[in-house]
């Protein structure tokens, strides 16, 4: 292994979102491609770890103030996911059924100590480790102070050589807290106690930006947007220009595969459009919805990010208006949205539902029945619904935003480049102009017909992007097989 990455989330063994995806891929693309690459992860109390054989590799105890945590590091026996899967167990911190809340919505509290036991048992554990990686992989604030670390803290010094990239997959979340819980923190040379700052707090986000070797984001857009706005670290982001590089995420084009995907109601043969049917009378029958109209759904979490918000609006305006349309939603998130969602279901029976959950196989199938893919994003790092949607030929309606920019073109746009539908201000006069828009490519079936089978032909995989993080790899020393 001469890569770990180290992350929060792993598809399919514990996921919240995208971040789940790209670790849950990209280690197996690096590695065909001459990198072999592993992942390390906390161990939740969720299904799939239940599921699956673990060996305990490494044992060990990390220091949070004037207590020990004790930790194990385990392997996943049966290499399920085709790359060497780690998982620290820290019984007390991580050994919980949500990933960042409890599946009441309530996020857990402790994140501070949480995510300092978990970095420093997975460098305690890198010391330790006769087969360390060549290079450090780490991913949003979570895992944001191990450049830090590796760099500052006498404990890890042995390891100051390393390399690091560190990977915004959303720039939203800081992980800022208070300077009063510096006392958790590892011992630290204090001339660099200013890294650790931003705005007089320590922010985990910051300090991965200012010592990580490398930066990137999962778009190439989403960089240059979080150069002008970013709650705060905007200079800092310009300033570290430098050494950052946006690139565009992949999909995995095993699990997302509309020819061979169990979750769906009929696999994508020669015909198109019989397939895009009989998955749709599926979703019909599953939201008890008409489906006689053109169908446009929304899948994500209920969050401000996510652009949630507009669809209520947008939704009584197309009840109102002459447009026949069909809405379908998954997503979980703000209590207050799902309450509003689930006024719209009783309010437009047969018209609007939702699923207010999370639901892989659900999300899949509304991939493959749906006509239409809505994703009003306020913020949008790389965005891979839109992806998973056209390779299942749902046409995207946008906003112009992050890494939708990057990857749907409007149908507008000349010579036949148009992969789908975008709007570009957050509100609801673009918004509906956008579903109107939508509504009257769907009655022009020609044209409907060619724009779903172009983007049903993209090639979205990850070969790409994993040759690019090969070639900053590579700039940092590391050899390729
Ligand atoms: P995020 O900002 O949430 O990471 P991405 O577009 O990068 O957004 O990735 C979202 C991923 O999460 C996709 O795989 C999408 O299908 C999945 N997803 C989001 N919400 C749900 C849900 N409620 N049920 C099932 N899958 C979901």
């Amino acid at each position: 292994m001469k890569v770990l990455h180290v992350s929060t989330e792993c598809y399919p063994a514990a996921k919240a979102g995208g971040l789940g995806d790209v670790v849950g891929a990209l280690p197996r693309y690096l590695s065909a491609a001459g990198a072999p690459a592993g992942v390390a992860i906390p161990r939740y109390r969720l299904p799939w770890f239940d599921e699956h054989p673990f060996h305990t590799i490494y044992k060990g105890a990390v220091r949070l103030h004037n207590y020990y945590v004790p930790f194990t590091v385990q392997q996943d026996s049966s290499n399920a996911l085709g790359f060497p899967l780690f998982v620290v167990d820290i019984p007390g911190k991580f050994d919980r059924p949500g990933i960042y809340a409890d599946p009441g919505g309530y996020a857990y509290e402790d994140d501070v100590e949480r995510y300092l036991s978990f970095q420093q048992a997975v460098l305690q554990w890198m010391l330790n480790s006769p087969g360390r990686p060549a290079l450090l992989h780490c991913y949003d604030h979570h895992t944001g102070l191990i450049p830090f670390m590796l760099k500052h803290c006498p404990a890890y010094k042995a390891l100051s050589w390393m390399p690091t990239v560190f990977t915004i997959h959303s720039g939203v979340y800081h992980g800022a807290f208070g300077w009063d819980k510096m006392y958790l923190l590892p011992a630290f040379e204090p001339e660099a106690r200013g890294l650790l700052d931003w705005s007089n707090r320590i922010n985990p986000l910051a300090t991965a930006i200012k010592c990580a070797w490398r930066v990137t984001t999962v778009s190439p857009t989403y960089l240059k947007e979080l150069q002008q706005r970013s709650n705060g670290l905007e200079p800092l982001l310009q300033h570290e220009q430098h050494k950052s590089l946006g690139i565009l995420n992949g999909i995995d084009t095993q699990a997302w595969n509309p020819a061979a995907d169990s979750y769906l109601a009929a696999p994508l043969g020669k015909d198109i459009a019989a397939f895009k049917q009989a998955n749709k009378e599926a979703l019909g029958r599953h939201f008890r919805l008409d489906m006689e109209r053109p169908l446009v759904s929304f899948i994500g979490r209920l969050a401000a990010e996510k652009g949630a918000d507009l669809i209520p609006g947008l939704v009584h305006r197309m009840m109102h208006s002459e447009a026949e349309v069909a809405f379908a939603a998954l997503g979980a998130g703000e209590p207050g949205l799902e309450n509003t969602f689930r006024q719209l279901s009783h309010q437009y029976p047969g018209r609007f539902a939702a699923a207010l959950e999370y639901n892989e196989g659900l999300a899949h199938l509304l991939y493959a029945g749906s006509d239409f893919l809505l994703m009003p994003s306020r913020v949008e790092p790389c965005g891979l619904n839109q992806l998973y949607a056209m390779r299942y030929g749902a046409i995207p309606i946008v906003r112009s935003v992050g890494g939708l920019k990057d990857t749907v073109p409007d149908i507008g746009e000349p010579n036949d480049v148009g992969r789908g539908i975008r709007f570009e201000q957050f509100n609801l006069d673009d918004g509906a102009h956008a579903l109107y828009r939508a509504v009257q490519l769907y009655h022009n079936p020609a044209i409907f017909e060619q724009v779903r089978r172009r983007i049903m032909q993209l090639d979205f995989s990850w070969e790409k992007a994993a040759a690019e993080y090969i070639e900053i790899y590579k700039e940092m020393g590391i050899t390729t097989n």
